[in-house]
């Protein structure tokens, strides 16, 4: 089931970033906060202005009303500004106390009801947050660009940065340090003054391309939705999806024909269905042409003109080229490092492909087929998948009732694992009925570790995917403990009835669960390196290893009961899934992979090898991978690759496959280790769990494994080492 996991990870991805991440920054010493408050602002004394008086500084649902978080999140604003401006004008000379950790204490109103606010505008927002949203956003761009962009603040950070006694300093205050330093310097700190203005003017215009880039492909999509004349060309979909397609057709003026929309992958998943061979060739070419040179929407132009920018850029700031420079804070930290580990995959993958393109013309022959086009790979390997392992997943559901899988699974595995217990507190309000609130407590059985809410169901209201927030982040530097929130979209139940999980959903909650531990195990010292707050491509690291207790026998025997008989889910059931998770890698895994790799070939060029044409240059790129690109075209292509174009994963696409590699690797120490022991689970809370970004992140997987980490049981869980 490892294959689905890429596709959940990334709206986690995402969310931890964005917001958890809102608390890189904290702080606010009162006296600085009073003296460079701007004139004429009446003090802000809302819901707010002090912590709540709940236990751990919860928020209080109860009391919070929309009116509340516009004045709120400003005032928030302008504090910060204020007391970010008081540290860069502070006459004293700079030391660590007086500027890295003054730029820690920095922000406390700001981060106390941003952190609820933005949980409430993806979990449960309304057209009230919404318009507050839009209001702040860009206040909130500004007030970083204000922070980052302050030559006075910056000047005082590297002095401090470039002193004896910063050199000096040792384990999280070293760590503090440097981080926040590269972070300016990742800025543009610096640059001279005509430099820094050349940046901003780079910055504008390769924002500008990417909004450009992201309208133009939302309207290539469009216009190349895929159209057909007559209902026998669409046979294989459902009278429902074929009613769509009718419905969608006379909505775009069409009426009478039918119409498949695309989605923004390469494979389009009507082709596991469509039995006619010439509407599948037609819908992929439509898909993987789509937005290319002579398309009235190419974005092929906008392309070459963020690549070169982006080039030019990293140039500009003394890098080689742009993945270097993106890359700067990741576990990862060279485009060379990436594609090393990403070529230790390919003659696995490569022999993976040449087996299953054996196994799927097989399949086809019986259909005339002799030779396998791309638009066939998907119809045959649904016709193999179902032939050799289908599953029901309506039969499967009734032993995964949802608060049984949480209390009796997901808590039972910290319980054996770490010590952890949970007393639920109905006594704390909460933003929705269905949502439940545990208090977390130490392996001691008495010390409190903070508060666990958890908001399982689906409803409009709510954003897709899965995530896990910060209400309150921990740090002893504020005195604050943990208040976290797990976020999903499970089915809601029919009135009376149990709420039942799909095995995905089963995955997602432990998923989601291990990134609650990497925060509630967080006890750092400063904010900005606390629990999740640590790099793109290790974030996913510790959720991704807590899917691992999911299987473990002993837990699944636990939580794996039929809600109304309370029988034990049929034995041979899991291997089923696990099978089935195995089947299809060439594209599972493979499409993932060639893109990531394209991903980074894009972001090593030179700005003159940037301005060569992007399908040309594609081709070359793809073709020296030793991959079978003809058959299996990466997930996304230039021209639609969205991702590196405009959604901020530009030389980072590799993280979703990197930490899937640090998850099985640690899951093999635990497993070479006695499994599910408490000294394994205080050790991996030593060494990893509880550390946050204390530490740089390749040193904290080696204090755990005792190696750096190795691609083998990721191939084996993948079912692609050939054993
Ligand atoms: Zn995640």
């Amino acid at each position: 089931m490892k294959n689905r996991l890429l596709a959940a990870a990334a709206p986690a991805v995402l969310a931890s970033l964005a917001l958890s991440g809102t608390a890189a920054m904290t702080l606010a010493s009162p006296a600085l906060a009073a003296d460079a408050a701007p004139k004429a602002t009446a003090p802000y004394d809302g819901v707010f202005a002090k912590p709540s008086t709940l236990p751990f500084h919860a928020p209080d649902f109860a009391k919070i009303k929309d009116s509340d978080w516009k004045p709120a999140i400003e005032a928030g604003i302008a504090q910060k500004r204020a007391e970010m401006k008081a540290i860069a004008n502070n006459t004293a000379a700079p030391t660590f106390a007086n500027t890295l950790v003054a730029m820690e204490r920095a922000g406390v109103l700001y981060d106390r009801v941003y952190n609820v606010f933005s949980q409430l505008t993806s979990a449960n927002t309304s057209d009230a947050l919404d318009a507050v949203d839009t209001e702040v956003s860009p206040q909130i761009a500004a007030m970083e660009d204000a922070i980052y962009l302050d030559p006075k603040l910056f000047a005082r950070v590297k002095a401090v940065h470039d002193s004896a006694a910063g050199k000096a300093l040792t384990g999280e205050d070293a760590m503090l340090l440097k981080t926040q330093y590269a972070k300016f310097v990742h800025r543009g700190a610096l640059l001279s003054p005509a430099q820094k203005t050349e940046l901003k003017a780079m910055n504008t215009e390769i924002s500008t391309l990417e909004t450009q880039f992201a309208q133009q492909l939302t309207q290539a999509n469009n216009a190349h939705a895929v159209v057909f004349d007559s209902k026998e060309q669409l046979a294989g979909l459902s009278d429902a999806q074929i009613a769509a397609a009718a419905e969608r057709a006379a909505k775009d003026g069409k009426p009478g024909k039918y119409v498949l929309p695309l989605i923004n992958y390469t494979q389009q998943p009507v082709l596991a269905q469509l039995t006619n061979r010439e509407s599948r060739r037609r819908v992929f070419e439509e898909s993987i042409n789509r937005a290319s040179s002579g398309d009235q929407y190419d974005t092929t132009g906008i392309v070459t003109k963020i690549a070169t920018l982006r080039a030019k850029k990293a140039k500009l700031l003394g890098q080689p080229d742009f993945g270097t420079f993106q890359m700067y804070d990741r576990m990862i930290n060279t485009p060379a490092k990436a594609m090393t580990f990403m070529k230790g995959f390919v003659p696995a993958l490569r022999a993976t492909q040449d087996r299953e393109a054996g196994v799927l013309l097989e399949a086809a022959k019986a259909d005339g087929v002799t030779t396998l086009q791309p638009w066939d790979w998907t119809y045959y390997a649904e016709k193999v998948r179902k032939a050799k392992y289908d599953l029901d997943e309506s039969a499967i559901k009734p032993y995964f009732e949802v608060y049984n899988v949480l209390e009796n699974g997901v808590f039972y595995a910290a319980n054996k694992t770490y010590g952890l217990t949970f007393k639920r507190r109905t006594d704390l309000p909460v933003y929705h009925p269905t949502m439940r609130v545990y208090e977390v407590i130490d392996s001691d059985g008495k010390t409190p570790l903070g508060l666990f809410y958890f908001d399982p169901f689906s409803r409009p209201s709510k954003r897709g995917g899965a995530w896990m927030n910060n209400f309150v982040e921990q740090s002893n530097l504020l005195g604050e403990k943990p208040v976290i929130a797990n976020t999903l979209n499970i089915d809601p139940p029919a009135e009376g009835q149990p709420a039942l999980a799909s095995w995905d959903d089963v995955t997602t909650m432990f998923h989601e669960f291990g990134h609650a531990l990497h925060g509630f195990f967080a006890h750092q010292q400063y904010p900005a390196l606390s629990g999740t707050n640590t790099a793109r491509d290790f974030v996913e690291f510790p959720s991704q290893f807590n899917e691992n207790f999911a299987t473990v026998p002993e837990v699944l025997a636990h939580y794996a009961k039929h809600y109304k008989t309370g029988a034990p889910l049929p034995a041979g059931l899991l291997d089923k899934i696990d099978a089935a998770g195995k089947f299809n890698q060439s594209v599972g895994f493979g499409e993932t992979l060639e893109a990531a790799m394209l991903d980074i070939k894009w972001h090593t060029l030179t700005p003159e090898e940037a301005a060569q044409p992007p399908i040309e240059f594609e081709k070359q790129a793809l073709a020296s991978l030793g991959l079978r690109t003809d058959l299996i075209p990466p997930r996304y292509r230039t021209p639609y690759f969205r991702h590196i174009w405009d959604n901020g994963y530009a030389s980072g696409y590799y993280s979703y496959i990197w930490t899937e590699v640090l998850a099985h690797d640690g899951w093999d120490w635990v497993e070479k280790h006695g499994g599910m022991t408490r000294a394994n689970g205080d050790h991996i809370r030593t060494t990893f769990l509880g550390q946050g970004h204390s530490k740089d992140l390749d040193v904290l997987y080696r204090d755990f494994t005792g190696h750096d980490p190795e691609l083998e049981p990721m191939l084996e869980a993948r079912g692609l080492s050939g054993k």
